[in-house]
């Protein structure tokens, strides 16, 4: 039986992916929608080659470049954020979410509300309105499948257990760029240097957000949503091999850890094929040549945003949503080269001081309109700080 998908985000790193392991099948799929942003020839020749019914670019103005793409291919073009949203509201049976950022929230939610299975790579939409995401699933029959590698690591030693016998969760980290660089280097880390990544090949935000932990932090809170455990449940460790992707700690002290190549394809697979396991095209790794596999705890003061993290998980509430705008917006200023790398942390960690003194923000209720109105005041207030914040 041919299976309805889309892919949201197509054009980046997860979402070509997702194509790849698509495309090696093609007689098993029937390509809904397909979204990305500016790069327009690679959507346009997707959507041909996949036989899309439908296009998508983010930005209006890369509407007319798309349709003269596909021009006479009878595959409809589309742009902006609503178009995005009615494409995923398109009837599908699994539809893989790998928009950056907050941005990928609104449209998870159309596919949650068609029942459908929603691939979740945008880590974003877990940390932002995870009770959201989680009840919005459970109240239309829709299924939320983790993508991110941890989480479907988490995901696949939990299977056959009872959440009672969990008593912990490791989440790994490889370090990112700056794993082993000297402290006082850190303030004068430039874009390009962080957008190395030692071990995986991914998107440049997710590389950055690796190298100063914004990444990790986000996952942490990603676990605490998915799978409903207390803040002091979950660790990070340092694991620079990239192997052990997450370890679940039972209450009769055994460790059941996830082993697997840093290849995507594998927790895309997993996600896409579940509740089966097929084969797919990553390497089998080899113990012996790897010899070892080492850990380290992290170092909070290389990367406070692991601290931040746990005070976003106490919180609770809109804590997340706020955290994440914050992050987007000094991530863009560090992109841009004006704000430094040690800098992002600061300007969060002030934004996340500003809305505990906001009243009512912090406990509203996380419905897609306060979450959206928590990520506006951090964004307007992580611009401003970012605006005063001294250089070099
Ligand atoms: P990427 O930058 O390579 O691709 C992002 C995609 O989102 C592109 O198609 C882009 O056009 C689209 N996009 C960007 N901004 C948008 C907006 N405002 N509205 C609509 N579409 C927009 O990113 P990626 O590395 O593929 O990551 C995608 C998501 O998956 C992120 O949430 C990331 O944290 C998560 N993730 C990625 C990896 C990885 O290996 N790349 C691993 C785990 C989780
Ligand atoms: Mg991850």
């Amino acid at each position: 039986m041919t299976r309805r998908v889309s892919i949201l985000g197509a054009t980046g790193s997860i979402g070509q992916n997702t194509i790849d392991l698509i495309a090696r099948d093609p007689d098993a799929y029937a390509v809904v929608a397909l979204t990305g942003g500016n790069n327009i020839a690679r959507l346009a020749a997707d959507a041909i080659r996949l036989k899309a019914q439908v296009a998508v670019t983010a930005h209006d103005s890369c509407l007319e470049p798309l349709r003269a793409a596909l021009a006479g291919t009878g595959i409809e073009a589309a742009a902006g954020a609503e178009a995005i949203c009615e494409a995923a509201a398109r009837p599908a049976d699994w539809v893989m979410s790998a928009i950056v950022g907050a941005a990928g929230l609104a449209p998870g939610l159309k596919v949650l509300e068609q029942g459908a299975a929603l691939a979740l790579a945008n880590k974003e939409s877990m940390v932002c309105a995870g009770p959201l995401v989680m009840a919005t699933a459970r109240k239309h029959g829709g299924t939320v499948l983790p993508v991110d590698s941890e989480h479907s690591a988490v995901f696949q030693a939990l299977i056959g257990e009872e959440m009672s016998a969990v008593e912990r969760v490791i989440i790994t980290a490889s370090g990112g760029a700056f794993r082993d660089w000297p402290l006082e280097q850190l303030r004068n880390a430039t874009p390009a240097q962080a957008a190395t990544h030692p071990n995986w090949v991914m998107g440049q935000r997710i590389t950055i957000d690796s190298a100063s932990m914004f990444n990790k932090a986000l996952e942490l809170i990603e676990t605490r949503e998915f799978f409903g455990l207390e803040p002091g449940q979950i660790e990070a460790v340092v694991h620079p091999e990239s192997l052990i992707h997450a370890l679940v700690g039972f209450r009769d002290g055994a460790l059941m850890a996830h082993v697997g190549p840093s290849d995507m394809r594998h927790a895309i697979g997993f996600a896409l094929h579940y509740p089966e396991r097929r084969d797919l095209p990553v390497e089998r790794l080899d113990l012996v040549r790897i010899g070892q596999l080492s850990f380290r705890a992290p170092d909070e003061t290389r990367w406070p945003a692991l601290r931040l993290a746990r005070e976003v998980m106490a919180a609770g509430g809109l804590a997340g949503a706020v955290f994440n705008a914050a992050k987007e917006r000094s991530l863009d200023a560090f992109i841009a080269g004006r704000l430094g790398f040690l800098q992002m942390a600061e300007v969060v960690e002030e934004v996340l001081t500003m809305q505990s003194a906001q009243n009512g923000l912090i406990d509203a209720e996380v419905s897609l309109d306060n979450v959206l109105a928590a990520d506006h005041f951090a964004r307007k207030t992580a611009d401003k700080l970012i605006e005063r914040a001294p250089r070099g």
